[in-house]
């Protein structure tokens, strides 16, 4: 599997020993970090209810107990907090819409973000999507087949720990399914 963005291209070789594999994974996280690139898992992004569930798994494992705010002090997208129009609509209704920038049809929060006050989000029960979606960064692209692949910000402490996880606890499965006849890799 090739992996691919405008900014990232990774194989992932799951017949690697573990350990090697495990290396492997870790250059991985750690170059996209450096470079500020997504990470990927190779699996496509699920439409409708499959988006919701997949999502929910992903957001389900953030916690930010032991991060300084990363996400919401620095600009981790180049661009501030993009405001869909539902978004620009909640901040308006609670009295927030001077903190809106607009250039044209775009409307964003500019960073650091205003909202933040000792580690907490003033907004939190109306933050914007991109806040709510967040560690998730639909910038991952499968270089073979054009898919929009399950990707997030390499920025995100996080995020590259369950991305880890993620590939480590697959490579352990993949082996016992093999073991046991259930896979035989590359379906
Ligand atoms: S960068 Fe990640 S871990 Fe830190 S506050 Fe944001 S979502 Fe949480
Ligand atoms: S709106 Fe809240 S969650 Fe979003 S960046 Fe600002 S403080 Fe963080």
């Amino acid at each position: 599997m090739i992996q691919s963005n405008d900014k990232i291209v990774v194989s992932i070789n799951w017949e690697l020993p573990e350990d090697e594999f495990t290396n492997s994974i870790d250059s991985y996280i750690l170059e996209a970090k450096n470079s500020g690139k997504v990470l990927t898992l190779p699996l496509p992004v699920f439409k409708g209810e499959g988006f919701i569930y997949q999502m929910a798994m992903l957001l389900s494992q953030v916690n930010c107990k032991s991060c300084a705010s990363y996400c919401c002090r620095h600009d981790v997208t180049g661009h501030g907090i993009g405001l869909s129009e539902y978004d620009v609509e909640l901040l308006n209704e609670h009295g927030h819409g001077d903190v809106i920038k607009k250039i044209g049809n775009d409307y964003w929060i500019p960073m650091p973000c205003p909202f933040l006050h000792e580690h907490k989000c003033l907004i939190y029960d109306y933050r914007p999507t991109t806040c709510l979606c967040f560690p998730w960064d639909p910038g991952g692209v499968d270089g073979l087949t054009g898919e929009m692949l399950f990707s997030v910000e390499s920025s995100c402490p996080e995020a590259r720990r369950i991305i880890r996880n993620t590939y480590l606890t697959a490579w352990k499965f993949r082996d016992k399914m093999k073991r046991l006849h259930l896979y035989k890799g590359g379906e």
